[in-house]
């Protein structure tokens, strides 16, 4: 074995970018949670060829201060923590400062920005190094348009699938954003094809009917309770609509859409035998907590969360969307109404 050295910055971002950043939807993910923290009302998201040639979001958010643009693009550099305390109540979506210098490391970035105070910056960065800084004439809120994906990283760039699958995993990604945050106008569109448009009035159910259509969101049911512990709300379909895959199952826990086969387990439960084996109800649940029950910090991608009192919060799904349902068998014309 040689000697023990630190490896150079743009090294250790590529090697953080590969736990960060494994396909084009990971970078509209990290590219859009920036957004929706710099407190955007608009997102708009443009890709090329399945976001392997280009990822672009434009946000009307804070902006960033000229001074602090190249800050951004430090590994652990973050405005939206400060101490420890702060790691254990986590409100935005970010929180590590990897993202922006994980993605410059193994593409081409452009950002414009602006705070709306001083003047506006692009900056172009390629393979984690700082090309040009400038000052630009822009609105406030940012750009960044993200090119050459893995041009550096071959291997990388070869394990994606046809652009058809990495967009795919895209409009998955926005119709979770969108879901998480009706209050948010969202656009996506694909080469001049508009696959995502959301209207920022704060309406979920508007979003549902956009994203699983009208029909599907007219066999759904409102879902609301809350306890000392949990607040829910949300939406979730009648036993005659199901689907064939979970997939349909969203649970968005202070804003951030989470991955979790147990709560997902709890909503299934409350079904009872209500579904046919193989079948899956279409739900999307809000669940609002106290940020220090959950721990954000268990994965690079933020998807898994651990929850403190997972066991109670399912509990309680699971009693809800029962009684829900129960509630809903004892004024069944009430449907036909709507
Ligand atoms: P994190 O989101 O974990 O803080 P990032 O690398 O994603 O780390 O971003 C670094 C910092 O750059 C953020 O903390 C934020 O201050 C700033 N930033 C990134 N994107 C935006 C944006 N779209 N609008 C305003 N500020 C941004
Ligand atoms: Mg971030």
């Amino acid at each position: 074995m040689g000697t023990i050295h630190e490896l150079p910055t743009i090294l250790a971002d590529q090697i953080a970018a590969g736990e960060v950043i494994e396909r084009p939807a990971s970078v509209v993910k990290e590219l859009v949670e920036n957004a929706i923290d710099a407190h955007s009302t608009r997102i708009d998201v443009e890709v090329k060829h399945g976001g392997i040639d280009r990822v672009r979001v434009t946000d009307n958010g804070d902006g960033i201060a000229p001074d602090q643009v190249r800050l951004a693009f430090r590994r652990f550099a973050t405005s939206k923590i400060e101490d420890q305390a702060d790691l254990f109540r986590v409100n935005s979506l970010g929180f590590r400062g990897e993202a922006l210098p994980s993605i410059a490391s193994v593409a081409q970035v452009v950002m414009k920005t602006s705070d709306g105070v001083h003047p506006g910056t692009e900056m172009q960065m390629k393979g984690g190094t700082v090309q040009t800084e400038l000052p630009a004439a822009t609105r406030r809120g940012t750009t960044v348009e993200v090119t050459d994906l893995f041009f550096n990283t071959p291997k990388r760039r070869d394990y994606l699938k046809s652009s058809s699958t990495e967009l795919g995993k895209i409009t998955e990604m926005m119709n979770h954003l969108a879901l998480s945050h009706p209050e948010i106008a969202f656009s996506l569109v694909h080469e001049g094809k508009e696959l995502l448009r959301t209207s920022g009035r704060d309406n979920l159910q508007q979003v549902i009917a956009g994203i699983y259509s009208n029909q599907s969101m007219k066999k759904m049911i409102a879902v609301q309770a809350e306890n000392d512990q949990f607040q829910l709300a949300g939406y979730t379909s009648l036993p005659e609509l199901t689907r064939a895959s979970r997939k349909y199952l969203s649970v968005i826990v202070n804003g951030r859409f989470v991955q979790d086969s147990e709560l997902n387990r709890a909503i299934i439960a409350g079904y009872g035998s209500k579904l046919m084996v193989g079948r899956y109800p279409v739900a999307v649940l809000k669940i609002t907590m106290d940020p220090s029950q959950m721990d954000v910090n268990v994965h690079p991608t933020k998807q898994s969360v651990r929850l403190l009192n997972r066991d109670k919060l399912g509990q309680f799904i699971e009693a809800t969307i029962y009684q829900t349902l129960a509630q809903q068998n004892l004024i069944p014309e009430a449907l036909d109404n709507q």
